[in-house]
């Protein structure tokens, strides 16, 4: 398997620290706002990246963070006249939904770097101790000249750096090129204890810390937006290294931007949309659908036409599935259905070949996949399966080979993080009737049939609220 890697700025061969297994980090999003379509690029590349692995038989262990502390959430805190708490969490929680409607497997942790303190503190104390940091009035800074390989990641020259610096120079720092590791507390802003002052982390340590805690010194793969090469993983690689003296992270994974209209996302321009937008209305999957039909090193435009053209796509291959699982489901009931396909033990002319026809096209997907991820082309390999069923399930079809052509593409489908069966959804007058049913039972005191069905219409993403003008339903 081959990873594009930007620290060597070459594909190389995927060689796991340990066998069969996976480490990896990806940089979470500030939680003061709700999402935007921009972040859920890493969360979806980066899902199918884990979700590759494990179909290829890997453990994964991911961590993604949630920096809930910053200055962006106290800022939103003070406007609200909340705590900044009250603030992350109200957004983490947002967060969660919409993680989840976009299928994402729920991460091995996901550590808030406020509950992670100590571990900072002590990345800090062990920073100084090695000549690596040093303290002034309270903040402390990161020496970056003490890491000699800083600039690795980002290929950047620190005297280079420090020659178009346009920050002031502030007086504390020895070099302007150090960076805050500790810093003290303004009035009314959120703080912990420390040896240096009261109170918070600055950005990059978060990361480092967590990382080493759930997932030790050494890492396969960090992983996030190409934004973050510099400073923040570069910052990231001096402050580890230089504490733990072994190599971070095996491999660095960075997604392209997403733009709207071939422009950066902008609030005042009007081209700024949530998740949460897009998603009321578009399937969820659509957007995790048009997320993977670009390859994630190459920029990828946000455009109603291309979201409708991905709606068209994905629908063509769910509507195969469909008919599959028609096709499946009623072979003993269809008049023409052949004993094959009711026994389910052999197959019709031809469809042997069919059939390794379809594992070609797992091997193109596979292949695709192996060569840095190319999404793009492991959908195209779908979409050859999805052709062979068109052209030749029908009721005539075996068992067997029916059930060849569903598997494949829910199999792989699961890869991408999209399901290929929609769950059958109970039409509103089922619904209603489902309703009744347990109102009847309530009155005949037979609660546990009435649980029975309430749970029935959970399962189903059916929410019942009972009201004073009586019983409301609602989809989850
Ligand atoms: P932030 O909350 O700004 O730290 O961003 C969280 C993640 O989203 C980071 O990995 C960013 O690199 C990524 N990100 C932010 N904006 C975009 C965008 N327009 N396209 C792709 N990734 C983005
Ligand atoms: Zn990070």
């Amino acid at each position: 398997m081959k990873i594009y890697n930007t620290l060597t700025k070459k594909k190389e061969e995927f060689v796991p620290l340990e066998e069969g297994k996976v480490k990896m980090y990806v940089c979470g999003p500030t939680v003061y706002n709700l999402i935007h379509i921009g972040n859920a690029r890493p969360i979806i590349i980066f899902d199918t990246v884990r979700r590759y692995f494990e179909y290829k038989g890997y453990e994964v262990n991911f961590v993604s963070n949630y920096t809930d502390v910053d200055d962006k959430i106290i800022k939103k805190a003070i406007e609200e006249g909340v705590s900044a708490s009250e603030i992350s969490e109200r957004y983490i929680l947002e967060l969660k939904k919409d993680v989840e409607r976009l299928n994402v497997e729920p991460a091995t942790y996901n550590p808030k770097a406020t509950e992670e303190i100590e571990g900072m503190v002590e990345m800090i104390t062990s920073l100084i101790e090695k000549g690596h940091a040093y303290e002034k009035n309270g903040t402390v800074y990161f020496r970056t000249r003490s890491f000699e390989e800083y600039g690795k990641l980002s290929k950047k020259n620190i005297d280079d750096l420090e020659a178009g610096i346009r920050i002031a120079v502030s007086e504390e720092k020895e070099d302007p090129m150090d960076f805050v590791l500790w810093k003290p507390k303004k009035d009314g802003e959120p703080f912990w204890e420390s040896p240096w002052s009261q109170g918070r982390p600055g950005w990059h340590i978060e990361c480092s810390v967590m990382s080493k805690r759930y997932l030790g010194e050494q890492i396969d793969i960090h992983a996030g937006g190409e934004d973050l090469v510099f400073p923040h993983h570069e910052n990231e690689i001096a402050q580890s290294e230089a504490c733990n003296g072994k190599e971070f992270a095996k491999y660095w994974m960075h997604n392209a931007f997403l733009n709207i209209d071939n422009k950066k996302m902008s609030k005042s321009a009007g081209t700024f949309f949530t998740v949460r937008e897009i998603t009321e209305i578009y399937d969820p999957q659509v957007l995790r659908f048009f997320m993977l039909s670009a390859h994630y090193r190459s920029p990828i435009n946000f455009s109603q036409e291309l979201m409708e053209s991905s709606k068209n796509a994905l629908d063509r291959i769910l509507t195969a599935a469909a008919n599959l699982k028609y096709l499946i489901d009623n072979a003993g009931k269809v008049e023409s259905a052949t004993v094959a396909s009711v026994s389910g033990t052999s197959l019709q002319q031809g469809e042997e070949e069919l059939i390794a026809d379809i594992e070609k096209h797992q091997e193109k997907f596979e292949a695709a996949m192996e060569d840095d991820f190319n999404t793009a082309d492991a959908v195209t390999a779908v979409f050859e399966i999805v052709r062979i069923a068109n052209t030749n399930a029908s009721s005539a079809s075996s068992m067997l080979f029916l059930k060849a052509a569903l598997d494949k593409i829910t199999q792989l489908l699961n890869v991408l993080g999209i399901k290929a069966l929609k769950q059958e959804e109970l039409l509103a007058e089922e619904i209603e009737q489902l309703i009744q049913d347990r109102q009847d039972a309530r009155k005949e005191k037979n609660f546990a049939r009435a649980d029975e069905i309430r749970n029935l219409l959970l399962e189903k993403g059916i929410v019942l609220e009972d009201t004073r003008e009586g019983v409301r339903w609602k989809r989850a």
